[in-house]
């Protein structure tokens, strides 16, 4: 099997990547700075998979520091060649998602995630390893299209996190052009992952103040928030509130390991897809969701409208359940139960 580098593989998405990758007997290397995530969910991933697989024979490496430091990024290439497994491919999540904090502070935002990208291409043109699947986001559409998005809609991103998204878009795009050395680039727009493993041992627990709605829902239920703030009751849609295209993100992580599989199946490739699962909800859906299959309350309260969000966000499936041969198989029902499950175990409820 491959040898694969997760960056940012501590990370929610990440973990659920790593976990589905080292099920199929890929051995992982983890290149994380922890700066949103700890080192204990690699415990929680091992206990996963400790009645299934033989724990010895996991090739799990881990790796803390920072991708826009050459040298770290250096040493993980040279020692996986030292043990025989060279890194062949890579999974780039490592980077900072608040559309809110990169309004406020852009700068951080064209660092970490843009320079610490071509940092990380350039270690890896250095090191003869072509292969990378990009975590982009649906963000990169911005508002001007007619929903649902599909991969050809206008790009035209309304905060600096989607721009700095797809900048790094356009990076893979031009290296991919430059054809001498044949990369494999693939980015794969993620629409809304929320949940988390069924398990409940991993899931989102974010250091950092979380900006997206599904951590705050489960706060609330536990506890640890007195309300959900709603940015908006007066968009044009049913209810009021926003749409989004909610994916659970284990589907999300295998739709990873399935893209990875194609990247790798053509000398030189590119990839580009949207990851949804074509079905838009409200908020209000998912409040009234996680309530039902929970039994739960919620409090909310109405607030006005953010900056850099839109209306309705929804992903035309077509092209990704086409080359994928794949489409996402759980609904919003076991989003909302395995996330709250995953929550109830962080505080032990
Ligand atoms: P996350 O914050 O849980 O994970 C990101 C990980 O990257 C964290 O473990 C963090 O410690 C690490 N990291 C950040 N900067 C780093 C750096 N410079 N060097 C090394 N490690 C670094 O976020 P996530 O939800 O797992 O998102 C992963 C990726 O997917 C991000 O690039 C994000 O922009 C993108 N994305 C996320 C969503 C979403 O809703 N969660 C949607 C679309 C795209």
């Amino acid at each position: 099997m491959k040898n694969i580098l997760i960056t940012g593989g501590a990370g929610f998405i990440g973990s659920h990547i790593c976990l589905s990758l080292l099920e199929e007997k890929y051995n992982i290397y983890i290149a994380d700075n922890f700066s949103n995530s700890s080192k204990k969910v690699f415990d929680s991933i091992r206990k996963i998979m400790q009645d299934k697989y033989d724990l010895n024979s996991i090739g799990l490496y881990i790796y803390e520091g920072d991708i826009r430091d050459e040298s770290f990024l250096k040493i993980i290439f040279e020692e996986a060649s030292k043990k025989q497994m060279p890194i062949e491919g890579v999974i780039h999540c490592a980077g900072l998602k608040a559309i809110k904090e990169s309004i406020s502070n852009p700068l951080i935002y064209w660092d970490n995630n843009v320079f610490g990208s071509i940092n990380l291409l350039k270690v890896m043109h250095q090191k003869n390893c072509r292969t990378i699947l990009f975590s982009s986001s649906a963000t990169v559409y911005g508002d001007l299209n007619q929903i649902p998005f599909d991969e050809y809609s206008i790009l035209k991103p309304n905060n600096p996190y989607g721009e700095t998204k797809l900048v790094v878009e356009k990076i893979l795009d031009n290296l991919f052009n430059s054809k001498i050395n044949k990369w494999r680039v693939g980015y794969l727009r993620y629409f809304n992952p929320i949940g988390a493993h069924p398990s409940g041992l991993i899931g989102e627990n974010p250091s950092c103040e979380p900006e997206n709605i599904f951590p705050h829902i489960c706060q609330v239920a536990a506890g640890l928030r007195e309300k959900l703030y709603i940015f908006g009751n007066d968009w044009s849609t049913s209810d009021g509130t926003c749409h989004r295209d909610y994916l659970h993100i284990v589907d999300l992580a295998t739709a990873h390991k399935k893209s990875i599989e194609v990247l790798f199946s053509k000398a030189s490739s590119k990839l580009i897809l949207n990851v949804g699962t074509g079905k838009s909800n409200s908020v209000l859906d998912l409040i009234n969701t996680f309530e039902k299959v929970n039994k739960v309350k919620i409090n909310y309260e109405f607030t006005s409208r953010r900056d850099g969000d839109i209306e309705r966000s929804l992903a035309k499936t077509d092209k990704m359940i086409k080359i994928l041969k794949w489409k996402p198989e759980r609904n919003i029902e076991d989003m909302c139960k395995d996330g709250w499950r995953w929550q109830k175990r962080i505080i032990n409820l």
